[in-house]
């Protein structure tokens, strides 16, 4: 019943020679004011996916600044999560929406965590639809303040899952939204904008010299003299591996040798993960120039750094994305990145300066010759995009936007 994630250490002033020393003593100077909050964040999951990732890093260093955070997981059995991924998808823009029967499933686990919620918090965070309901089912934290941390892109949502969830979203003190264009119109309460942010100091991102990174990577069986295109993302449609797998295809007569991974967690609240993996599996027709790879293989963090840096060109080719960590990631590692143009894509990337959007596989299949052809200009971009990085989407710039949230919502400026 809603776990608690032990996060470790992490320590702020290790990213002294990474960001501004500026963005340190602005942290400095919140975090002074807000010593001693009790803050808790809950997810769906701590495995596989973004908003893992991000708490991975972010709570332990809201520990460090003098906060008192935990983040904790929900209990959910696979009904429960069935009806949550219908529910993101559906938020998502698809038109399938819940029945009578889902929303009481949704609702049921809802309360069963509320019931399990003990601590005595001044903040909840609330991350993502699946715990939405605890706030209005939890009685003895009626007193906190309740964020909802929304990950999602909301611009186009299904009405009818839209609208069912809506009065739980009010009820919240404030929300916060990776963009803009991603809050929903009517009635949102507080709403804040926070980009997300990678940790330049985990496994996945920080510095491998390009051996490190080539050993790692041939021991996957990877040709290691021939070019490699990559993409690192779940199973699922939005992220579109078989158009990258056609990309792939369109450009491979004009890149001799191409090699192709696809690597994807398999996420324990993502049944159709397995599903969408079969099908991608199916879809390579067993080239053996394509490799489908995911934490089953034993590929973590430190093996997406090796592919990352490895790779020629990084791409996401998604057509629905709520932010795309796996391209900060890329840009962070100064690779020629390849993006679809849609979500907080081209928020990371500025195409043709610091990368290049897409909007199929043929163009995508374009960029990819443009990257092969023309070396010297792809690496400069990719400089340009790992600055870019640096500056806006580093974790120590969303500590610092969070501080901020904190000081405002409990007023203790
Ligand atoms: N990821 C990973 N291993 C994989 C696939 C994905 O570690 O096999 C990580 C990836 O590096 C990134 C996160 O999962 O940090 C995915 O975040 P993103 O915002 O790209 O997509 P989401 O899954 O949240 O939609």
């Amino acid at each position: 019943m809603l776990s608690r994630i032990n996060v470790g250490m992490k320590h702020l002033a290790d990213y002294h020679s990474i960001v501004a020393h500026e963005l340190l003593a602005e942290i400095t100077e919140l975090a002074d004011e807000l010593r001693g909050l009790k803050v808790c964040h809950i997810n769906a999951t701590s495995f596989g996916g973004g908003v893992a990732e991000i708490l991975t890093s972010l709570v332990p260093l809201m520990n460090d600044v003098g906060i008192a955070a935990e983040w904790r997981v929900m209990f959910g059995r696979e009904e429960f999560f069935q009806v949550t991924k219908t529910i993101h998808n559906a938020l998502q823009g698809s038109s399938t929406g819940i029945t009578p029967t889902e929303q009481r499933i949704f609702e049921r686990y809802n309360l069963l965590n509320a019931g399990g919620l003990d601590g005595d918090y001044d903040v909840v965070i609330v991350h993502d639809p699946q715990p939405l309901a605890l706030r209005g089912n939890t009685p003895t934290l009626e007193n906190a303040k309740w964020i909802w941390r929304c990950h999602i892109d909301l611009s186009d949502p299904n009405p009818g899952v839209l609208e069912y969830l809506r009065p739980m979203i009010e009820g919240y003190d404030a929300t916060v939204f990776h963009m803009a264009q991603y809050v929903p119109q009517g009635n949102i309460p507080n709403v804040v904008i926070v980009p997300p942010a990678i940790d330049p100091l985990t496994p996945k991102n920080m510095a491998l010299s390009s051996e490190d990174a080539a050993y790692i990577v041939g021991q996957f069986g990877l040709d290691l003299t021939r070019p490699l295109a990559l993409q690192v993302s779940r199973f699922d449609p939005w992220k579109d591996p078989l158009g990258v797998i056609d990309a792939y295809r369109l450009a491979r007569p004009h890149i001799p040798g191409l090699q192709l991974a696809l690597i994807g967690s398999m996420a324990s609240d993502d049944p159709e993960g397995w599903e969408y993996y079969n099908r991608t599996v199916e879809y390579a027709q067993g080239d053996s120039d394509i490799f489908i790879l995911s934490n089953l293989n034993n590929v973590g963090g430190l093996e997406v750094n090796a592919f990352q840096v490895h790779a020629n060109m990084v791409m996401q080719k998604s057509t629905r994305e709520g932010f795309g960590l796996t391209v900060t990631e890329s840009m962070w590692k100064a690779r020629p990145t390849i993006g679809g143009n849609t979500g907080g894509i081209p928020l990371q990337i500025e195409d043709g300066v610091t990368g290049y959007l897409v909007r199929s596989p043929e163009e995508c299949a374009h960029s990819m010759r443009e990257i092969m052809d023309h070396p010297r200009s792809a690496a400069a971009m990719a400089q340009r995009g790992k600055e870019h990085v640096r500056a806006e989407f580093l974790t120590p710039r969303l500590l610092r936007d969070w501080l901020r949230i904190l000081t405002n919502l409990t007023h203790r400026q």
